[in-house]
């Protein structure tokens, strides 16, 4: 049998071989390269909000310390680029470190390994270049005694831009209104502050999933709080998350705002109400029946009040509240001085007429000389609290 030739330099099969079509183990790695990847990759990252691109979406960073999210933008388009750019004959590969990259030797048909490291960079202002050491073993062929060692030079150009979502909302875009009110009253100062906090907390959840569900813009009024936001389903959330927290009912309204020029289809914009419940904790409500209570406590659940009379603490959900008619009711506050106790009666004196009166005594423990909240409902005095 006569000896074969690689036709490429020459060399014979018992030097280089065995030879793969035609050709000796160093000339077919040559003639057959793995790593087809570009010399230059250009990417960007959003200037105001540093998402970028993953597999053409727009995503969060993971990191918004400037350095690292370069590196990260810029690992990321090596990464996508790496994946389009190894021969057709590569069936997967796998990302490893270069350390690991240099101890592997042997690998099946079709497989690779990818290691890459930045080896000079300039990030102190954009384009941010990065220059990457790509390094690729593979094997394409059983006949290969050693497998594919490829090093590449890669420099990475990382831009700044405005992703879309940043555009609408630099642009003073919004989609929904939240509309934060209460019943029958306008919403306390201190609700306004739990509001405003429960809602950022929730936004910052929401746009975890949701990019559109920024804040555009929180308008204080006289009634309530507005909260312009980038999407319908993230006003929703934010009702869902208030009526939890404070109870109440949600409403939505759809106003037509315009016609879509490209599509000629309307476009809706929708107003979400929370209205939270009128009663505050310290308020003073009677129901059907007539008994006095002083509220506790108000939650997405219901109500915690005090009977005046019984002074037992009672829980009503808010199903309950309304079935029982349990409303506000006129009452004026006052204070007293116990000036006497008999086993069935206590007399007081009010602190401002200097009238005295005789009440039932109460289920609670009372001294002479203490001064006591009183409240009078309907003509009836009852007790709320000792005077601190
Ligand atoms: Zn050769
Ligand atoms: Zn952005």
């Amino acid at each position: 049998m006569s000896e074969r030739f690689c036709y490429r330099c020459g060399i014979s099969e018992s030097e280089g071989g065995p030879l793969i079509d035609g050709l000796c183990q160093v000339c077919y790695r040559k003639e057959n390269p793995v790593l087809l990847i570009d010399g230059e990759i250009n990417t960007e990252l959003c200037q105001n909000c540093g998402s970028y691109k993953k597999r053409g979406v727009w995503v969060d960073p993971s990191t918004y310390e400037l350095e690292e999210l370069i590196f990260e933008v810029a690992d990321n388009a090596l990464l996508e680029e790496l994946g389009d750019s190894l021969d057709e004959r590569v069936e997967n590969f796998e990302v490893v470190s270069v350390e690991e990259l240099e101890e592997i030797n042997d690998l099946p048909v079709g497989a690779a390994v990818v290691a890459f490291q930045p080896v000079d960079w300039h990030i102190e202002h954009f384009p941010a270049i990065i220059i990457y050491e790509v390094r690729v073993k593979a094997r394409l062929h059983e006949l290969q005694h050693e497998l594919h060692d490829e090093t590449r030079h890669v420099t990475v150009y990382v831009r700044q831009t405005v992703c879309p979502r940043c555009q609408k909302f630099l642009g003073g875009y919004f989609e929904a209104i939240l509309q934060v009110r209460a019943e029958g009253r306008p919403l306390a100062e201190d609700e306004r502050k739990a509001i405003g906090k429960l809602v950022e907390e929730k936004v910052d959840e929401i746009m975890r999933r949701d990019r559109m569900g920024f804040i555009q813009d929180t308008i204080e009024k006289e009634e309530g709080l507005d909260f312009y936001m980038g999407s319908t389903s993230s006003a929703r959330k934010l009702a869902q998350a208030i009526k939890e927290r404070f109870g109440g009912t949600i409403s939505e309204a759809y106003e037509l705002v315009g016609v879509d020029r490209q599509t000629s289809k309307e476009v809706h914009r929708a107003s979400v109400s929370i209205r939270i419940p009128k009663f505050r904790k310290g308020d003073i409500v009677e129901d059907r029946r007539g008994n006095v209570y002083t509220v506790e406590g108000v939650d997405g659940k219901g109500m915690t009040l005090t009977n005046l009379v019984t002074r037992e603490t009672e829980r009503r959900d808010w199903k309950t509240v309304k079935r029982e008619g349990i409303d506000s009711v006129e009452s004026e506050k006052r204070e007293a001085m116990v000036t006497s106790i008999t086993p069935t009666e206590v007399q007081l004196m009010d602190m401002e007429t200097y009238e005295t009166y005789e009440l039932e005594r109460p289920g609670i423990e009372l001294r002479e000389g203490e001064i006591y909240h009183m409240v009078e409902v309907k003509g009836r005095r009852y007790f709320l609290r000792k005077k601190e």
